[in-house]
């Protein structure tokens, strides 16, 4: 499989999810239509669906007319409120890209309808997940609608997919996101090491699993080195969906 960020609006990814055995590629997330349908001409496939993260309108709000401009393909979501969607899919459903079996996966706490989409390709080994506003490199979304217990089991259903799986995210946040994890953490040196790297780079999609869990503050609330780096007296009785809340808070502050 290949998978092509589509840079949309001022900082959000649209991606083409392709299959190279069947030339056939997926849509996730096309706000803008017209560039999502360029990238489908200037790779030369063939559109087979649209895949959508959250019905927020950065992410939903081209569904409609990319439905019509890509040839009346089915439109998935988990959220009745996504524009455009003809199909829901419950957590853990799957559905075809050309050979490719992509599962989506609830992760609420965004909002409450928030899906990812991870895909394995059997043949090459390679896998990559899509994951809107849930995660984002060294980040994740603002709790919207769900609350901090909800986006703590969603990261962790990401944390627990294979080391290896690359991580595609709705927003280039990451030098901000990096900003806020060296302040939480002084004395991490995978993010300092990330920091060098997101400086000199102007994409940073994707991440990796692996990375995040090195260098990601919300999905380090159970690192021992964090909660040393963060908690005072006191706050030893406090639960992990507590510490992801502090640190979601100091975020929305930062
Ligand atoms: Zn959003």
């Amino acid at each position: 499989m290949i998978i092509k960020p589509v840079p949309v609006l001022q900082d959000n990814y649209s991606y083409l999810l392709i299959d190279e055995d069947t030339n056939k590629a997926a849509a996730i997330d096309p706000v803008e239509p017209a560039k999502v349908l360029e990238a489908f001409k200037e790779n030369g496939v063939t559109p087979d669906c649209i895949l959508t993260t959250h019905h927020h309108w950065d992410h939903a709000g081209g569904n409609k007319d990319a439905v019509k401009s890509l040839g009346n393909v089915e439109c998935y979501g988990g959220d009745e409120r996504v524009e455009g969607m003809t199909k829901q899919l419950k957590d853990k459903e799957t559905v075809k890209v050309g050979n490719l079996e992509v599962k989506a996966l609830a992760t609420a706490g965004h909002t409450t309808g928030h899906v990812s989409y991870f895909v394995e390709d059997t043949k090459t080994g390679q896998r990559a997940v899509f994951t809107g506003d849930c995660l984002f490199s060294s980040g994740c979304g603002r709790l919207f609608e769900g609350s901090a217990s909800q986006m703590l089991h969603s990261l962790d259903t990401l944390a627990n997919l294979p080391d290896d799986t690359k991580i595609y995210f709705g927003h280039e946040y990451t030098r901000k996101n990096l900003e806020f994890a060296e302040h939480v953490e002084p004395d991490n040196s995978d993010i300092q090491k990330k920091i060098s790297w997101a400086k000199a780079t102007h994409v940073t999609t994707p991440s990796t699993v692996e990375n995040e869990k090195l260098t990601n503050p919300f999905m380090r609330v159970r690192s021992q080195e964090l909660r040393k780096a963060l908690l005072k007296s006191g706050d030893e009785n406090l639960s992990d969906a507590d510490i992801l809340l502090k640190i979601r808070k100091m975020k929305d502050n930062f």
